[in-house]
């Protein structure tokens, strides 16, 4: 089993050691040591990253079988002794958001009676699964004040192996999950868990811890949180986001939820308009169209391009002029998002989709689709008179 340093001082950054074997983990060299200062995977908390003798160490895997620690390399090591460096604003980080963790799991506990079940320490965001559901939002309030205070508190954070026996008169809030020997951690006077991580010797340094997340998960709640340079960071791009949402509407963050709404309901007004005066346009188009109307051997044929229409517009008249009748309506509309549509009444002979791809093949697109009677597609800044062109052959 690998001397484990983190355990005596989480601190510890630097290290040498001596190489007890050469291995490989997945294809790739890995180390084990004598002793060492890099936390493996395990308890909801990630491995650390740093270098053996400069070589990047990418992974680091306790091994069940025996307890040995493994440092999967970049590029094979050729040394008996090794200098040990870890990555710290790494791991300083990961002693934040655990240590913060333990104080919002007491704290939920305290305020709400939930226990948590699971934790999860992500490369984002920090989650705790907890076994109740329905948290008011006084409640969260509550539990994020109370960590936050133990927080401010400064109180001392401590890790000491117990027996067994001793583990179970202690009243943890964790039972352990392993046998033997038990690693306590403990926040002075507020929390005391069973835990193999890394934490910090005072709360003060765990930073703010901020809730950002609940979600329901069938009889669970999921808790989203971040401390110390997590949280900060956080707050400056949501700090950000609002400043630019702010100002990009020219009023103060406290008006911005009101401009939203206010911007809300003028576009609903101008698309009512916008509706309306659509309808007015297709009143007034819709006989001068009809009278561009062309006898066809199965009935009526028509053509028309526009040089631009807004969207919507297209497909609504293309409907309005084949209802009903046997009828072929071709619709065509210039510019950016121009758009192109075979419209079939009942009796016409012809397949839309079939018309449509004949005259994409014309002006060298390709795309679209629909159904039998009906079918478009995007002709965006296509030439207007080609597009004529490939119209009228197209019923030629
Ligand atoms: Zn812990």
């Amino acid at each position: 089993m690998t001397e484990r340093l983190y355990w005596l001082d989480p601190y510890l950054q630097q290290f040498t050691a001596t190489v007890v074997s050469l291995t490989e983990h997945n294809g790739q060299p890995a180390v084990i040591l004598d002793r060492t200062a890099f936390y493996p995977t395990g308890g909801g908390q990630p491995h650390d990253r740093g270098t053996l003798n400069g070589i990047p160490v990418v992974e680091v895997i306790e091994r069940e079988s025996d307890g040995a620690i493994l440092h999967v390399l970049a590029r094979p090591l050729e040394a008996r002794e090794v200098e040990g460096r870890i990555d710290w604003e790494r791991r300083f980080d990961h002693m934040q958001q655990h240590t913060g963790q333990h104080i919002l799991s007491q704290a939920f506990l305290r305020i709400t009676g939930a226990q948590t079940v699971s934790f999860h320490l992500g490369e984002e965001v920090v989650t705790i699964d907890l076994d109740q559901v329905g948290f008011p939002p006084t409640a969260v309030e509550a539990v994020e004040e109370l960590a936050n205070r133990v927080v401010l508190e400064n109180r001392e954070v401590w890790a000491r192996f117990v027996e067994a026996e001793e583990a179970e008169g202690l009243s943890l809030r964790r039972p352990p999950k392993v046998e033997g020997r038990i690693r306590i951690v403990e926040v002075a006077d507020f929390d005391r868990s069973a835990c193999g991580g890394t934490h910090v010797r005072r709360t003060g340094e765990v930073g703010p811890i901020k809730i950002v997340k609940l979600e329901r998960r069938g009889n669970e709640t999921r808790v989203s949180f971040l401390c110390g340079w997590r949280a900060l960071r956080d707050y400056r791009r949501k700090h950000r986001l609002l400043l630019e949402s702010a100002g990009s509407l020219s009023v103060g963050e406290a008006m911005l939820p009101e401009a939203i709404r206010a911007l809300q309901a003028d576009l609903k007004e101008a698309r009512k308009a916008l509706m309306a005066l659509q309808e007015l346009y297709l009143d007034l188009v819709l006989p001068y169209l009809e009278q561009r109307v062309q006898p066809a051997s199965f009935g009526e044929v028509l053509t028309y391009v526009w040089p631009q229409l807004p969207s919507g517009l297209l497909p609504r008249l293309a409907r309005r002029l084949s209802e009903g009748r046997p009828r072929l309506v071709l619709l065509a509309a210039g510019g950016a998002d121009g758009l192109l549509i075979v419209a079939c009444g009942p009796g016409v002979p012809v397949d839309a989709r079939e018309v449509l791809r004949r005259i994409l093949v014309r002006l060298g697109l390709e795309g679209g689709g629909g159904r039998p009677d009906y079918a478009q597609a995007p002709v965006s800044r296509v030439d207007l008179q080609a597009l004529q062109r490939a119209l009228s052959e197209a019923i030629g």
